[in-house]
């Protein structure tokens, strides 16, 4: 009789066979028009903050999600940065964001000079526990007049940011109403749910503005970059601007009407993008397959299960989950041990957010289910080429 951690290699290597080698969490992968798109940049000059491919990049964005305005950046965390701002977040505010998240997250809210305020991930989505916001805005907050204010600490709740974790998406029905009744701006982090889908609409078309990520590790990359997407014309218009140095346009003046940023995309990047989104729905086709495969493995073990897109979802299964049956950070650890040392690459959750020493005095609800989550939770190799 094997011991879990060994079962649970054994399962894995029924989805990833030896003969793979050493296999990374996730891994970009070139082979359509990368070559010629980001060769075009160099062989004609055109690689930085002006260029064709730029604009086709949004344009292509803008068909893959719907969304009416989408607008390329440097980053994801400077997409998020600038939504914030757009929805008019400013210093002594809070914004309502999981603890279970990437540190972008946090820090978006935090450069904005408004504080983080955590709330409870559910372990259905492992995104944010709508319901249970509901019940703690009840508690602890009032609208007064057409803004939210957390009556304990006099701030403005201007905000709630839930994320897509792993690809999964959120329950945006009750989001977007919590947020209507609360008078709170929703901007989803939906830097991780490119192609993903909640009742047959894009991730990232439910919140007034949303960031998008095209780091190395998502499911399409640009090296680095992000997008803010948003089907409000003047809130897309003002992006576009304000992540442009809020220069005026002018064919040789530099005159600038407010504090911008330099957010934006250089072209050599757009060009990788442009040629990644070509093949967003062959990554995502087999990134689903490979997830179903995972699902298959581990469907007849008690002791571990793969997280399932919710229902009404369809999810790009960025990165596919392992949940232990039970809390045991021994047996996670022995987990992660059995896996990365047979060479597959795993990882535990983020360090949950109110941990972190510069978070740790934030505001925040009981956060029991991100607790029990971070401890349980692991990251499995999940590269589209390992369903070839
Ligand atoms: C990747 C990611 C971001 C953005 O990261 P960048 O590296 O700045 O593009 C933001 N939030 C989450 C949850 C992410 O996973």
């Amino acid at each position: 009789m094997m011991d879990v951690p060994a079962r649970i290699l054994h399962a894995v290597r029924t989805v990833v066979p030896p003969s793979r080698g050493k296999v990374v969490l996730h891994e970009p992968e070139f082979k359509g028009n990368e070559w010629k798109y980001v060769k075009d940049c160099l062989d004609t000059g055109w690689v930085s903050s002006v260029g064709a491919y730029v604009d086709r990049f949004e344009k292509l964005l803008e068909e893959i999600t719907g969304a009416q305005f989408a607008v390329a950046t440097a980053n994801g965390t400077a997409a998020l940065h600038m939504c914030l701002l757009l929805v008019g977040v400013q210093r002594g505010d809070e914004v309502i964001i999981p603890s279970l998240t990437f540190i972008a997250t946090a820090n978006a809210v935090s450069y904005t000079g408004a504080t983080p305020h955590f709330a409870d991930s559910e372990p259905r989505t492992l995104g944010l526990d709508a319901g249970k916001l509901a019940d703690y805005l009840s508690e602890i907050a009032e609208v007064q007049g057409d803004v939210c204010v957390n009556r304990s600490t006099g701030a403005v709740i201007r905000a709630v940011m839930p994320m897509h974790t792993f690809g999964h998406p959120v329950d945006l029905d009750a989001l977007v109403e919590l947020c209507a009744r609360w008078r709170i701006s929703l901007v989803e982090d939906a830097a991780e749910s490119l192609g993903s889908y909640y009742k047959n609409r894009h991730t990232g078309t439910f919140g007034r503005v949303s960031g998008l990520s095209f780091n190395g590790n998502k499911v399409v990359t640009t090296g680095g970059g992000g997008a803010i997407v948003t089907n409000d014309p003047q809130l897309g218009r003002l992006a576009k601007h304000l992540t442009t140095t809020a220069r005026v346009a002018h064919r040789w003046s530099f005159i600038h009407d407010q504090i911008g940023y330099n957010y934006r995309l250089p072209n050599l990047n757009a060009a990788l993008g442009c040629a990644q989104l070509e093949e967003l729905p062959g990554f995502i086709q087999r990134k689903r397959s490979l997830a179903e495969r995972y699902i298959e493995a581990f469907r007849d073990m008690p002791e571990a299960g793969i997280v399932a897109e919710p229902p009404g979802c369809r999810s790009n299964y960025w990165l596919n989950t392992l949940l232990l049956g039970r809390r045991d950070l021994a047996l996670r650890d022995a987990v992660l041990e059995a896996l990365n040392g047979a060479g597959l690459m795993s990882r535990p959750a983020w360090t949950l957010m109110h941990r972190l020493p510069m978070y740790e005095q934030c505001p925040r609800m009981n956060l029991e289910t991100a607790e029990d989550l971070e401890d349980r939770m692991i990251n499995l190799p999940s590269s589209a080429a390992l369903a070839d």
